[in-house]
Order: C-alpha cells, then structure tokens, then sequence
C-alpha cells in the first residue's frame, strides 16, 4: 500500500522502460523512489513491453552480437535515417553511453538471446531480450522492488503543481480518488501521445479514427501536455509519428509485433479503388517498413491491401492473422469487397511489365517492372501462381515524436531556455530531441535506457543524493 503523505524524493511518472531505468538509478543513488504506473500490475510497462532488441555501440562481437558496431557507423545511420533533423550533442551522448548497455542491463536482471531468423538483419548492431521486452521489464521492476523503490498501480497522474518554476507535488487518481505526491524531484517517462485519437485528429483529421494503436492505451500524453502548459518547449513535429502497415484485423491496442505485416516487398498492395499507390520494391524491407503506415494513411478510408501469390509466402515472417486466400484474383478481390476486374486488370498489367530473372529476397535484385507507374524497383516476379493470398492493411502507429527539449542531463528545458530545476524527462516523451525524423530499429530502447538512467542519476543529485 503506498502512503501518498509519504515524502518521497524522487517520483517517476510511468513504468515502462525509461521510469524503471530512472527509478533504478535514483534508488542506487540513495533517493526514496516512488513509481507512479497508470495500467494495472498485468498491462505495467507500456509499449516496452512489446520490445525485442536494442541498438547499442560496441567495439568487437561477443556471443550475442556478430561483430562491431562503432559510434561513427551509428551515428552516420542516424544521421541518414534523420535526414540531420536530430541534436548531434545528445545523439553522440547516446550513442557513447549505449556502450554501458551491455553489461548494466544483465546486472540489472536482463538476459540476452542469440538472434534469430527474421530479425531484419539486425544481428551485429542490436541485442535481443531474452523472452523480449516483457521478460526486459519484470526483471527490472523485480530489481526495483528488491532495491526498495515503491510501485503505485493503477495511478494515472493528471496534473503536476508547480511554483516558481519548481514542481511540488504531482495529482494523481488512484482507485477513484484523488492523491497528491510531494517529491524533491520528479522524472517525466511517460511515453507519447499516439493513444489519444482526439490529439491525433488535430494533426491528421478524420484519418486518425482509422488509426491501430501497436501499444498500450495508456500513452495519451497528459503529462506531455502539461509540461508544455507549465511552459516547457517542445520538440519534434507534432505531425510525426513511427507508422508500420499493420494487419487490419489487429485490435484497436496493444496488439504488438505479432501484427506487423512483411509481405509487401513480395507483391502488390492497392488501395480501396484498386490503384497501386508506390514502389513496393524500392529499398530493402528494413529500410522502407516504417514509411508504410504513412503511405496506408493517406490511401482512401485508411485501407490497402497487400497481393501476393504462392511463390511469395516462404519469403516473409507472416502476421497472426492467415492470410485470406483464393484460387483466383477476382475472387480475392471479391474477398476483400473491391472491384475484381479492376484487379484483375492491374496484376495483369503488372505481369507483363515485369522484367529480369534473378529473384534475390536478400538483396536489392534486379527482378524490377518497365514502364509501371508507380514503378516496382526490385522483387518483382509474376502474381500469377495460385492460391492467391491477401492481407487487408491499416495504419499502426508505434509512437509520436512530439516530446520536450531536454539537456544532457535529462533536464527539461523551458521556453526561456532555462532548464526547469527539478522536472526530468526520459523516453519516448524527450526522443524527439535525438529521433526528428525516421527510425532506426532499436533505437527507441535506446534512447529510453540511456536517458532513463541519466534522469535517475540526476533526480537523486538534485534531490541532495
Ligand atoms: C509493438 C512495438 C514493438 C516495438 N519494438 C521495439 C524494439 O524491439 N526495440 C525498441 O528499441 N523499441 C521498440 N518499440 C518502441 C519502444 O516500445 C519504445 O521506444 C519504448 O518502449 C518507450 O519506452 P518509454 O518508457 O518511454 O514508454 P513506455 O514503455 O510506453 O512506458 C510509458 C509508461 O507510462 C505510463 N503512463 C502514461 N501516462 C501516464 C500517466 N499520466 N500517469 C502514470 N503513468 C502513465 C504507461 O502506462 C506506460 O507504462 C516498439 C514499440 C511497439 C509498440
């Protein structure tokens, strides 16, 4: 039973992966630590829990990663997949502290797997959790309870006082009734927005109802907006957003990895009217997954679907659903109520402007289409072997970019460029700083880990530890 007049030095606000690193290092620095977690203990740890690896820099291959992956190599990958729209000095930070990784999180109670097949070619650059991410987070709220950092279930923090640019104490409704916890310092972890459609719809309209929401449905940034209310300054585009194609019979939250879709490179995908809509081919699959949810975005009603034939199914990790199958396209298409002759026509059309004979699933080959618009640039063989297999596509979006400025010691900086004195922020709430843009797999534990353990760190400090 947690005492809300208790005072506590250090209250952290969400217990997903960034909370626990905070809650874990400001204990280890001494501070009295209180985690205030909105899901019950079941659903605890947010999107965390539905992780598999993380990136991190290392100079030579152990057991679990097959060779070196250097802060220049990982930082000139972030650079790319940013387009730049990153702060170099806290990327760098990251990038150097990631290195610890390897070893604190074992020593707090994270076991590594060696990769396996169909890990998006991540087996040098990423570590992959043992039992994944949940198994990642009951090994650390178990470390954290034995260190003795008191957990509160079931508490959504609504409101957070401040006076004189100082948090005191934060509001939170706990089994129906109102608490306020008093803390010297408090740690902001409390993952995105992408959970609250109606924030969403601000940025996306009506789209956004058509959304699948990949993880927990308690990210709906209340904390986030009441930082920028007290005047915190914000970064990333409030637009941008980690969207993957998504089976579309996936549920609304929390469905997962398991619903992620793989197939494209090896077909077509077309819209509600039966138009393919972009290269299906265009790079390698772990390069273009994370565009895919934008592009079913702007597709009619928020709806695509993924065509492929018998030869394609060995190629790609399938989602949990079966794919709908059928002995011809028109009845595929009648499967998915859209027009058969219309696709007919285009898996027609498609067939004949298909050109080369290397198929290559491992490398950008030169199985390519002449004279197609939008173009397939590579894998592109002839849908023409039954039975036919289809999947329905919708929009399922990771996490939001929006966040707060933060420094390099996890401060939250205000619209004066001061930074707050007792508010830190870790996790996908700051990633914007480092992440503007695009997505490197693995890199949201990242910067959660590493960010997670410089806010306890600093929190302890400021609470006089
Ligand atoms: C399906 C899926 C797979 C992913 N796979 C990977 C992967 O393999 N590797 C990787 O690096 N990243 C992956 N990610 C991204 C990764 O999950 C996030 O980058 C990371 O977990 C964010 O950690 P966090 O602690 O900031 O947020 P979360 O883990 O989401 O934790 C936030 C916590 O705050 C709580 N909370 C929210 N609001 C409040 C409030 N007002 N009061 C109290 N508590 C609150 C929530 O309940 C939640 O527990 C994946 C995401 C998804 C959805």
């Amino acid at each position: 039973m947690i005492d809300s007049s208790a005072r506590y030095d250090v209250v952290v606000i969400g217990g997903g992966n960034a909370g626990l690193c905070a809650a874990i290092m400001a204990r280890r620095g001494g501070a009295r630590v209180l985690v205030l977690e909105s899901a019950t203990k079941d659903f605890r740890a947010g999107n965390s829990r539905h992780t598999r690896d993380i990136r991190y820099m290392h100079k030579a291959a152990t057991e679990y990663v097959t060779g070196p992956y250097t802060e220049d190599e990982f930082w000139q990958d972030l650079r790319q997949v940013t387009g730049g729209a990153t702060n170099e000095s806290l990327a760098r930070l990251t990038i150097r502290e990631s290195e610890q990784l390897g070893d604190w999180m074992p020593a707090n109670g994270v076991r590594w797997q060696k990769p396996l097949r169909g890990t998006l070619h991540l087996a040098r650059s990423n570590l992959f959790m043992l039992g994944g991410g949940k198994a990642m987070v009951d090994a650390y709220y178990d470390t954290a309870a034995k260190l003795g950092v008191d957990i509160a279930y079931e508490t959504e923090v609504s409101e957070l006082k401040m006076t004189d640019g100082q948090l005191t104490s934060a509001l939170a409704s706990r089994n129906g009734a109102e608490q306020e916890y008093a803390a010297k310092a408090v740690v902001v972890a409390s993952g995105g927005f992408e959970a609250n459609i109606p924030w969403l719809k601000e940025y996306w309209g009506a789209a956004a109802d058509n959304f699948i929401i990949r993880g927990t449905p308690h990210n709906r940034g209340t904390m986030l907006k009441e930082l920028l209310k007290h005047g915190a300054k914000p970064v990333g585009d409030p637009r941008g957003c980690h969207a993957v194609a998504l089976d579309a019979r996936a549920p609304k939250f929390d469905g997962g990895i398991v619903t992620r879709l793989d197939s494209v490179p090896f077909g077509i995908v077309v819209n509600k009217n039966v138009k393919r809509f972009y290269d299906e081919g265009e790079d390698i699959w772990p390069k273009r997954y994370a565009i895919w949810g934008k592009l079913v975005a702007e597709q009619p009603e928020q709806i695509a679907y993924s065509i492929v034939d018998s030869k394609a199914l060995p190629h790609f990790m399938p989602s949990v659903f079966p794919p709908v199958e059928a002995e011809s396209i028109p009845e595929l298409a009648k499967a998915f109520e859209i027009d058969p002759n219309a696709l007919s026509e285009v898996v027609a059309k498609f067939n004949r402007s298909v050109r080369g004979s290397r198929f290559d699933p491992g490398s950008l080959d030169e199985c390519h289409t002449e004279g197609l618009v939008p173009p397939k640039s590579h894998w592109a063989r002839p849908i023409d072997t039954p039975p036919y297999y289809g999947y329905p596509l919708r929009p399922g979006i990771t996490f939001t970019y929006l966040g707060v400025t933060v420094d390099e010691q996890a401060q939250v900086i205000m619209q004066d460029d001061q930074p707050a004195k007792n508010i830190f922020a870790a996790g996908e709430v700051m990633a914007g700083n480092i992440l503007g843009r695009g997505y490197l797999a693995g890199f949201g534990l990242t910067i959660g880990s590493v960010f997670g353990r410089i806010a306890g760190r600093e929190a302890a400090r400021c609470a006089g530890y």
